[in-house]
């Protein structure tokens, strides 16, 4: 696995022909970290499952990875474990 996810990413934004949706600009600029979308439940935050296998490294949200288009800062994210970036823990 890569340390730096933005070859990844990038070649996964190339080979899928993706544009900004925002602006339809094609000069997205992947970011190198794998950051974790934690989920909201009824207003708060969720930081814990209790359960280590439920999530990534116990918590419960989803790894994922990003790109700014250069032309409007529009973020996208994609799965991190889908692009490659990361192998699914379980
Ligand atoms: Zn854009």
């Amino acid at each position: 696995m890569p340390t730096d996810a933005s070859q990844v990413v990038g070649a996964w934004i190339t080979s899928k022909n993706i544009k900004c949706p925002a602006c339809g600009g094609t000069k997205l600029d992947p970011k190198p970290q794998i950051t974790i979308s934690l989920p909201v439940v009824g207003g708060r935050l969720v930081t814990s499952t209790g359960h280590r296998r439920l999530g990534f490294g116990g918590l419960p949200g989803m790894p994922v990875v990003a790109a700014t288009c250069d032309d409007c800062g529009y973020v996208l994210q994609f799965s991190a474990i889908k692009v490659g970036a990361m192998q699914k823990a379980y």
